[in-house]
């Protein structure tokens, strides 16, 4: 999932200033930033009662969904027309792709109430981690299963770093090193110890990424 963290609030108020919004509407997303505790129901009011102490009139409020689906975010501000027609600006508390997604629904000017920081493993309730950067690349298959470029602090393909001591990793002490865990897995899996791995082939990950299953399902043709 994707994780967000609250955007700085003056910086929100500055962008309702700079377009001269009196009144807002927000939007919040239903499922990564609510799981996240930055977006869902909850963060919308208080982002409401926020903005109306700071002197905006808030027109309404909705939580998509999931925001950053364009069918589904168009539906949902068919429903609030009347309260966005209201509004000088909406503020939406999702991903930025969801941000996207409402400023290409609506006419007023959309800005972000979140940061978006990166795509997340759910640990357990409330604790998420970073662990795959979406480099197009993948080398877990060569890495038991542990991404290097991710989970290493140094983003070290091959590792460990000479800062590396008694197994733990020189930047982040309290974990064990990403390269001692990968070549323990492969051993404990008797698969030898690590290999060196080739540069990644970073002309994989093109921007912006676009899949199409629609047009593969219909065998090429859209
Ligand atoms: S190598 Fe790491 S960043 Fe790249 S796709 Fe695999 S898990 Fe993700
Ligand atoms: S100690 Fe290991 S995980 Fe930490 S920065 Fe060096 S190589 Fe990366």
């Amino acid at each position: 999932m994707i994780i967000t963290r609250p955007r700085d609030w003056a910086r929100i108020k500055q962008n309702l200033v700079d377009v001269d919004a009196k009144s807002v509407f927000i939007m919040g997303c239903g499922q990564c930033a609510t799981v996240a505790g930055t977006g869902g129901e909850k963060e919308v009011l208080q982002a409401k009662t926020k903005l109306e102490q700071d002197g905006f009139a808030v027109t309404g409020w909705a939580v998509g969904e999931v925001t950053c689906h364009s069918g589904g975010t168009s539906l949902e501000t068919r429903k609030h027309s009347g309260d966005l027609d209201a509004a000088d600006a909406v503020v939406v508390l999702s991903c930025g792709a969801g941000v996207q997604t409402v400023a290409d629904s609506v006419r007023q000017p959309v800005f972000p109430g979140l940061e978006s920081v990166f795509l997340g493993n759910v640990v357990r309730h409330g604790v998420f981690e970073e662990r795959c950067q979406m480099c197009g690349d993948c080398v877990l298959d060569k890495t038991a299963g542990i991404c290097p470029v991710t989970t290493c602090p140094k983003g070290l393909l091959n590792g460990p770093c000479g800062g590396m001591w008694d197994g733990k990793c020189e930047v982040l002490r309290d974990r064990d090193c990403t390269h001692v865990r990968i070549q323990r897995r492969l051993i404990e899996q008797g698969r030898g110890g690590a290999k060196l791995l080739p540069p990644k082939d970073y002309s994989k990950k093109l921007k912006p990424g676009s899949v199409n299953i629609r047009k593969s399902r219909k065998g090429g043709a859209e």
